[in-house]
């Protein structure tokens, strides 16, 4: 015997379905899906997207006084990231990371362990627009910043992070010891290792003091990079 009870039962369940179905179809054309139903949010982050994000991004005062963002550059698929500090008069003028004295510099660093910015390089900075006069970056200024690094970690999933400088060392191993102690150790950014070394312009203005502990450094990615590489 059929129930009657149960077939309408289900009849409402379909119907209902075909509503919640219906909503949700309406919220996407109207809102997107993403604002209405996080759980559903079935857009993801890219690279593009956090660079669109970082060009019209006026979330701290550098806004104000740069001429172009410097989101950072590389292999997409990046077994090593270098990250700087923040960017120069050079890479402003050119939106390009890395493409002053210090970044021509740091490519021969690269070089040197043969690495090239365009094969398993990624390359970026703690801020993403230049701290007038290349003044440090403040910390109300690296904090807002800061997510779109992360974001870019986050999708690049590099094999090995290379920090130049303090301040890069410092932000992403939550450290406050001067550079000169914290290098020569390995430490993890989310699971990743992670090897800080001096500043490449540290090095050219004083390349008797730091050209040899930078060396050391070097080596040190060169050997972790030869236990990750296939
Ligand atoms: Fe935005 Fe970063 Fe530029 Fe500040 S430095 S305006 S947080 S992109
Ligand atoms: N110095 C940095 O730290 N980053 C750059 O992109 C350029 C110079």
């Amino acid at each position: 015997m059929i129930n009657k009870g149960k077939a309408v039962n289900n009849n409402n369940r379909i119907l209902n379905d075909f509503w919640k179905v219906l909503n949700l179809a309406e919220d996407y054309l109207s809102t997107g899906f993403a604002k209405n139903h996080p759980k559903l949010d079935l857009s993801s982050d890219s690279l593009e997207k956090i660079t669109t994000e970082i060009s019209v991004c006026n979330k701290c005062i550098l806004g104000k006084t740069r001429t172009n963002t410097v989101p950072g550059a590389g292999n997409q698929n990046p077994i090593l990231m270098i990250i700087g500090e923040a960017p120069g008069a050079e890479e402003d003028k050119t939106g390009q990371v890395f493409v002053g004295r210090a970044g021509q510099y740091l490519d021969k660093w690269m070089e040197a362990i043969e690495l090239n910015r365009y094969d398993y390089l990624y390359l970026s900075n703690i801020v993403k627009c230049r701290p007038p006069g290349n003044r440090d970056p403040l910390e109300n200024e690296i904090s807002a910043c800061l997510p779109y690094l992360e974001r870019q970690i986050t999708l690049l999933k590099p094999k090995l992070i290379l920090t130049v400088g303090r301040i890069s060392s410092q932000v992403l191993t939550h450290s406050n010891m001067g550079i000169g102690k914290m290098r020569g150790k390995t430490y993890e950014y989310q699971g990743i290792k992670l090897i800080p070394t001096y500043h490449p312009s540290a090095v050219l203005r004083n390349p008797e003091e730091y050209r040899k502990p930078v060396w050391e450094d070097l080596k040190r990615v060169k050997n972790a990079l030869s236990e990750i590489k296939p």
